[in-house]
């Protein structure tokens, strides 16, 4: 027996959701990360970006020359005290809603420098907020990807306005405690 046309048609070709997913899809979809790079680990970011890994398979190949048109910082390898406050300045020039993973055991708690290292910061998390910790010396590129899968799904949980109003991810303070 042939089946009326319009049987069954709905569940296969109408998808039903609300506008905050789906803008949260079209964000999380479309992370624009800064060009920006501060030892070894930068390596393997830049490998996570080029052909094999291929970073613009989850949306978030365009890397930005201006944190101005940013909203993802990887911080990809050792921050020292005298780059801190330019790493401070950098993420406070990212508009909002913006997200860092910091990236390698250096960014997220000084690595090899955190015993004798007068001059690294013992995490970048001292410096800017971080969302996602990717840990390694350095991580492989596959790590760095999985940072940034729990980064979407950070983005894709995310509620669009607050009750009080303005989009959510706002920075905190300003201050710099290095
Ligand atoms: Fe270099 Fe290792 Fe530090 Fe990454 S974690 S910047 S690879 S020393």
């Amino acid at each position: 027996m042939t089946k009326p046309w319009i049987e069954g048609r709905f569940e296969e070709n109408v998808i039903t959701t609300t506008v905050e997913q789906a803008i949260n899809w079209a964000r999380q979809s479309s992370l624009w990360p800064m060009t920006f790079g501060l030892a070894c680990c930068a390596i393997e970011m830049m490998a996570t970006g080029a052909g094999k890994y291929d970073l613009d398979r989850f949306g978030a190949g365009a890397f930005r020359a201006t944190p101005r048109q940013a909203d993802l910082m990887i911080v990809a390898g050792t921050v020292t005290y005298k780059m801190a406050s330019r790493v401070r300045r950098l993420y406070n020039q990212m508009p909002d809603p913006k997200y860092v993973i910091a990236m390698g055991a250096c960014t997220v708690g000084g690595g090899p420098y955190f015993k004798h290292g007068y001059h690294v910061v013992k995490g970048v998390d001292l410096v800017v907020p971080v969302d996602v910790y990717v840990p390694g010396c350095p991580p492989r590129p596959e790590s760095l990807l999985e940072g940034l899968m729990r980064v979407q799904d950070k983005i894709n949980g995310q509620r669009l306005v607050k009750i009080d109003g303005g989009l959510t991810g706002e920075t905190p303070g300003d201050e710099l405690p290095v």
